[in-house]
């Protein structure tokens, strides 16, 4: 895909971390003039997708996640990336309330939430192993 412009950051599964990632994220996608909605609704998403990553994929704040930016046009894609665990059966886990760590006050509603927030949402396994997180938004009249 070409895209009119795009970034990539890459920082380590560290709690911190989750705010430098909405953050940079937010910065990135001011030259598509959001609305404060469309900004919280970006960052929302963002801090889903890598918390995520920190809880579930990664049992050390050693490893790493990766976040690609790209904007084509008034549509914004995110890719959020791990290397880590992985998730068995997609389908079920992206299900409202479906969570692995009910113990930890966890509500099953992360993908849920990234979904509601964002146009689109699609969650696939990493190569060689891990997720990756695919999402988009649209900007602009058309948009939300
Ligand atoms: P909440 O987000 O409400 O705190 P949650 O994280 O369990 O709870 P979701 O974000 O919807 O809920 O994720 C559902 C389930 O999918 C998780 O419980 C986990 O088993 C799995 N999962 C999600 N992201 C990843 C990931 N990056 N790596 C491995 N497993 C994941
Ligand atoms: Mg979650």
């Amino acid at each position: 895909m070409k895209f009119n412009n795009e970034a990539t950051i890459r920082f380590k599964s560290k709690s911190v971390n989750e705010y430098f990632a909405r953050n940079a994220i937010a910065a990135f996608i001011m030259q598509l003039n959001p609305t404060i909605e469309q900004m919280n609704d970006v960052k929302t998403a963002v801090s889903e997708a890598v918390t995520n990553c920190k809880v579930h994929a990664y049992d050390s704040e050693d490893d790493y996640i990766e976040i690609f930016c790209g904007i084509e046009g008034e549509k914004l894609h995110i890719k959020v990336s791990d290397s880590g665990k992985g998730i068995a059966d997609i389908e079920k886990a992206m299900q409202p309330f479906y969570t692995t760590c009910p113990e930890d006050e966890r509500s099953g509603m992360g993908f849920t939430v990234m979904e509601t927030f964002m146009d689109s949402l699609h969650v696939e396994n990493n190569t060689p192993k891990g997720t990756v997180v695919y999402m988009t938004k649209i900007f602009g009249n058309s948009g939300k």
